[in-house]
């Protein structure tokens, strides 16, 4: 297994299969036009398949197929069937925004898919459709209900949190989650891709989310799964309930980032907010072999040095200060959360 130059496993593997999406967060993709990929520069199955081999045999045991919106690529679960097999893959995950969820839970299912993250940061309708621009939140709720009919297990909610848009229902989505059985992780507001016009004051720091959440649902930290999730995760303390809170801005976990991806067009990222990536699908249309791209990757891999949240962090905290303009990102929308 390849180690970067922080001694960093390449464990987790974020793919993208549509820079698509029917929504229009405006932490992630809040143009209404964007320069789309063409549908001959997006990666077909077989060679997502194949990418996806091969890490698995560097050393991936999980991984994470996002978008834009993954349910908006045609036939997904005949993706999901053909990585299941994969010797050595320990997980699969699927983060969507669960608006077309309910009609295609059970084949997904049957698929071999497993656990779903779903991106939900609104229980109200109308500020519901704010955020997304034009999502129906009865399609997400009505997704939700089918993913626990179906069995997946678990289920895990997402809610990026942002000062003045959604910070007032932190107890409602902590009581809904607890209802319903789902796990909820808390996202503190990033400035991830170009577009989201992030300033620092509109972040809801992870203390804060923690403060509200304990003053009605008193909470014992569990800690961060495995040592490296992103997520830090508590329980209530009467024992129920699965929340968590990733704090990329206020505690950066860079130092424990095991994660890859891999953007819809076939290049390999090594950070969430890098601003270009390695370009695989060039090496696969050009007939690259199995042993040429398995040394590929481990060299890209062995030369990564990425650590943006912590570098964030110091700059906000210094008295230059912070401004994400001064750096291109990859938008979100193309590399997956
Ligand atoms: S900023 Fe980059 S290196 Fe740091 S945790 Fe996020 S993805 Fe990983």
């Amino acid at each position: 297994m390849p180690h970067d130059t922080l001694q960093r496993p390449l464990t987790d593997l974020r793919i993208s299969v549509t820079d698509r999406c029917n929504f229009r967060c405006g932490y992630c993709m809040p143009l209404d036009n964007y320069d789309w990929l063409d549908k001959n520069e997006v990666l077909t199955f077989e060679e997502i398949i194949r990418i996806a081999r091969i890490f698995v045999q560097l050393g991936v045991e999980k991984i994470r197929l996002t978008g834009g919106e993954p349910l908006a690529r045609r036939d997904l679960d005949q993706l999901i069937a053909g990585l299941t097999p994969l010797d050595g893959l320990l997980d699969i995950c699927l983060t969507t925004n669960a608006s077309t969820l309910a009609e295609k839970s059970h084949t997904l299912k049957a698929a071999g898919l497993r656990r779903i993250n779903v991106s939900l940061d609104s229980l109200k309708p109308d500020k519901f459709r704010k955020i997304t621009k034009r999502g129906d939140l009865g399609k997400v709720l009505e997704g939700l209900r089918a993913a626990k009919s179906t069995g997946f297990n678990p289920i895990k909610i997402n809610t990026v949190i942002e000062r003045g848009v959604n910070d007032d229902e932190i107890l409602d989505l902590v009581s809904f989650s607890l209802e319903h059985g789902f796990a909820i992780r808390f996202i503190e507001f990033m400035d991830v891709g170009n577009s989201n016009d992030w300033k620092s004051t509109r972040i809801v720091p992870k203390a804060e989310i923690l403060r509200i959440i304990n003053s009605q649902f008193p909470l014992e930290e569990i800690g961060r799964k495995n040592g490296t999730a992103p997520s830090v995760d508590y329980r209530c303390t009467n024992g129920t309930g699965d929340i968590g809170v990733i704090a990329s801005v206020t505690e950066p976990f860079c130092s424990s980032c095991t994660r890859g991806r891999i953007t819809a067009d076939g290049k390999f990222v090594t950070c969430l907010f890098a601003n270009t990536g390695y370009n695989l699908k060039v090496l696969l249309r050009g007939g690259i072999s199995d042993v040429g791209l398995l040394e590929k990757l481990r060299s890209v891999w062995s030369k990564r040095s990425d650590r943006y949240s912590e570098e964030r962090l110091v700059a906000l905290q210094s008295h230059k200060g912070y401004d994400p303009r001064n750096r291109k990102k990859i938008e979100m929308i193309s590399l997956g959360g």
